[in-house]
């Protein structure tokens, strides 16, 4: 068990857990450099809207590519800097990126383990709900696999849906999740009039 900074789970504090490839950027394979990460239509806005509607935005992203040895930790690391630098230009704060650079029979002996982090575990979801104080029951997740699903349910996230962008979904999968949509841009409408929250951002401060 890696040590975190734990906070205490506030009543209500909810999050967006939210798959990188096929759900913000355009699922290529193992994207690894800047130039390769091309953001889905929709997908910013469906970001600044999970953000005003009171969410924070937490990035869950298999790394599996670094075990493989097909990049390293430092080029994903640059990629994520650059990823978060466009977005925050755009107004979208990511709140934290969880990454897995494991795989049970990875070619790189330091990330070769059976780890609880990699999807369909619940471990980056279970680590950043402990760092932010994330009321899980309250939160959502949005994946394009199955295996983004399972982790969510694993974890105890309130809601998990799939989103069309990324990978072919079967009925099984589609089966899994609360609900199915287009892309993050559609997720992001649907949440208001589901939840019957009050939006945050009509809220004063
Ligand atoms: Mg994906
Ligand atoms: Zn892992």
């Amino acid at each position: 068990m890696m040590p975190v900074n734990t906070a205490r789970p506030q009543p209500g504090r909810r999050a967006a857990f939210i798959d990188r490839d096929g759900v913000i950027n355009v699922e290529s394979g193992f994207v690894h450099r800047l130039e390769d990460l091309v953001f889905l239509p929709g997908a910013i806005e469906g970001l600044r809207r999970l953000q005003a509607a009171g969410h924070l935005l937490v990035v869950i992203t298999n790394q599996s590519g670094i075990a493989r040895g097909l990049y390293t930790e430092a080029d994903y690391l640059q990629l994520t800097a650059g990823m978060q630098q466009r977005l925050a230009a755009a107004g979208v704060q990511l709140s934290t990126v969880e990454y897995c650079p494991h795989l049970p029979d990875g070619e790189i002996e330091r990330y070769r383990r059976d780890c609880d982090c990699r999807k369909p575990r619940p471990g980056m979801i279970t680590r950043a709900a402990a760092a932010l104080g994330i009321d899980l029951s309250a939160s959502i997740l949005i994946g394009d696999r199955a295996t983004d699903i399972q982790a969510g349910r694993a974890a105890g996230v309130g809601r998990c849906w799939l989103v069309r962008s990324g990978a072919a979904l079967s009925e099984g999968d589609v089966d899994l999740a609360d609900a199915s949509f287009d892309d993050l841009a559609q997720c992001a409408g649907q949440l208001a009039p589901a939840s019957g929250e009050p939006r945050s951002d009509l809220q004063s401060s």
